[in-house]
Formats: structure tokens, sequence, C-alpha cells
């Protein structure tokens, strides 16, 4: 059902040797903006309250392309549990996750991937909070796996260690890792390192995929993922947020919208991002681009919608079954093809 190059049975690295894997993220900001999710906490309490919810979005994912549905537990982690008062539901929710990915994985031939992230409570000069991260790793990744994911999403990592402990924790399961960093205004880790150092100390630690996700659009991405894609011999992945950062605002939390006078905090993150929003042919190029430098695990990440996960299926020649609504502006009542459209309203588009 996710396109050509995947089929049922295959596994993700399989699925890599083969050609681009794509896998929407997202979910945090979608939801949000769908009432599900608060901005702010950002816990997916969703998965437990209102799982029609997420399933349906993991099914538009699907229907766009999306080669591996992400079990919804960004940020459904102990720390952020702890801080919304329900360390009670951290079990329930993680496993709840990842059996709704499954049930909308076998609809197609999708792989469902467990996912952990960044703590909230590493700190680099700290034993007992790297001890706490690798807990915390343990434990979600350990429900994941009881309860049958094919591969495991470590990211959105600002120091390369925090990567590092959550990749020992994976590689004890013999599941397939995709580690992912996240890159913020200098372009380097919290440790200081290069993306593409960091990337390389991840595949010499055993990742199956390394690369970057969120806060980055594609226009600062990408000169990022070339760096990497030289650095390393693994699979790279690339999983932008589809907003229009420049290099004089590198990441989505430095865009400034000088046409609206009435945000409530003075900037646009999280909540008024919609101006910058990448279109689907944007997000189409960036999907071409990447696959032709050779970086081959494609997603969107906070901000992505179904239509931009088909545009980037698209992009790299698929046609998953949302393709058959995909825009067909020649039945369009004004701007249709001749043959089709009365010459009277094809004149009056002029008056549009
Ligand atoms: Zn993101």
């Amino acid at each position: 059902m996710s396109g050509e190059s995947s089929g049922p049975g295959k596994g993700l690295l399989e699925r890599l040797s083969e050609g681009p894997v794509i896998c929407a993220e997202g979910y945090l900001f979608e939801l949000e903006q769908r009432g599900y999710v608060s901005a702010g906490a950002y816990v997916p309490e969703v998965v437990l309250e209102h799982p029609g919810a997420i399933e349906q979005l993991h099914r538009e994912f699907l229907r766009a392309g999306s080669d591996v549905i992400e079990a919804f537990t960004y940020y459904g982690h102990r720390e952020k549990l702890r801080l919304v008062g329900k360390e009670d539901v951290l079990e329930d929710l993680n496993r709840h996750a990842v059996r709704i990915a499954r049930k909308v994985a076998d609809e197609g031939a999708a792989l469902v991937a467990g996912n952990v992230c960044n703590t909230n409570v590493f700190l680099e000069d700290s034993q007992k909070t790297k001890d706490d991260a690798r807990a915390m790793f343990e434990e979600q990744v350990g429900w994941a796996v009881e309860e049958g994911v094919d591969c495991i999403i470590a990211e959105t990592f600002s120091w390369a260690e925090e990567a590092e402990i959550a990749l020992e924790v994976i590689k004890r399961t013999g599941l397939p890792s995709v580690i992912t960093m996240a890159i913020h205004r200098e372009p380097e880790t919290y440790e200081g390192l290069a993306p593409e150092d960091c990337c390389k100390r991840l595949e010499d630690a055993g990742a199956d995929v390394v690369g970057l996700n969120c806060m980055r659009g594609p226009g600062t991405m990408l000169p990022l993922l070339r760096k990497i894609r030289r650095a390393v011999k693994c699979h790279v992945a690339a999983l932008p947020v589809p907003f229009r950062t420049s290099e004089a605002e590198p990441t989505f939390h430095h865009l400034h919208d000088a046409n609206c006078g009435c945000l409530p905090e003075g900037g646009t993150f999280p909540t008024a991002l919609d101006p910058f929003t990448c279109n689907r042919y944007e997000i189409a190029e960036f999907a071409k681009e990447a696959a032709d430098i050779g970086v081959h695990y494609l997603g969107v990440c906070c901000g992505a919608k179904p239509h931009h996960i088909r545009s980037m299926a698209e992009a790299l020649d698929r046609r998953p079954p949302a393709s058959k609504y995909s825009p067909d502006m020649s039945k369009h009542a004004y701007f249709g093809d001749a043959n089709l459209i009365g010459a009277e309203y094809r004149e009056l588009s002029i008056r549009l």
C-alpha cells in the first residue's frame, strides 16, 4: 500500500538497501492543531484519551506514502508524564501507542517503529542524570520491544552523548536503530561537535541510520546533510521541519513575523508558524535533492501534514493511495482543460 519499493515482510534495512524509505513524523504539532495535545507540555496523552485521533493521523500518513508508522511515544516518557502528574499511565500509554501504530501499519505494508527522544533530564556533567536518562530509555524500549516493533527511532537529541546512551539501549534489542540529532542555531551539538562528527561517532557505535530531525527547515538542513553524507558509510536520515528557515533564522525557534502584530508571546514558535510553512512543491524539491545526494531515510518533522508526505512520495516516483486525489487542474471550473470546461467559464477566469 505504501509504495512500490516497500513490500510486506521486508525490514527497514532491506528496504533502505533498495531505495528511499519515508517516515512521517510531526505528530505533536499536528495533533496540537487538531485539539488533542497542549502546546507547551506537549505530552501525547491523546494515545489514551482519544486513540481514534492518533489512529486516523497514522492512517493519513500511511495513505500519503509513509513506509514507517512511528508509535506516538515522543515525549511519552517518565519525565514528561511526571510533569503533568500522570506517571501512573506511563506504561499503558507506551504500550497502547505501539498497538495503535501496528493496527494501522498492518493496513498497508508499513513497519512499526518504537520511539524514544530527548529526555529533558540529561545533563553533560551529571552522572545521575545520565543514569536517569538510560533508565527512561530502557523502560520505553522494553515496552516497545514487548509490543513487537520492527525498529526503533531515537530522535531530537542535542547532545551526542544522550543519543549514544539511547543507542546502547536499542542495540541490546537487536532491532535496527535510527538515531537523529536536532541541530539548533549553532551548527553543532551541545558538546560542540559538528553534526557530521557526531553522526560518525554514532555510526562507529553501531547505529544503522544516522542523521538529523526537527528544528531546521529544508534550506538550513541540507548543507549539514551533505557533510554528514560524506562523513559516514551507513544510511542517512533527514526529517526537517516544513518551515522556511534561512541563514539568518536557521531554526523554527527564530522565525520572526513582521506582518503580525497580535502574537501573544511576541514570537511565532510554536503556535504561529503558519506563514512560514513550506508548500508541497518545496518539500518535493527537498526530497529530490536529499535523495540525489544519497540521503535515503526521509520524512518531515513538526509541522508535517499528509500532503507534504504525499509530495515527498511522488517526488520519489511513487504513487501512494492518496495520490488518487492529487491535484488535477484540468478539471477546474475556470482553469480547466479547453476540452472539458466551457469556453465561457475559461474566459471568466480573468475576472477571478
Ligand atoms: Zn520536530
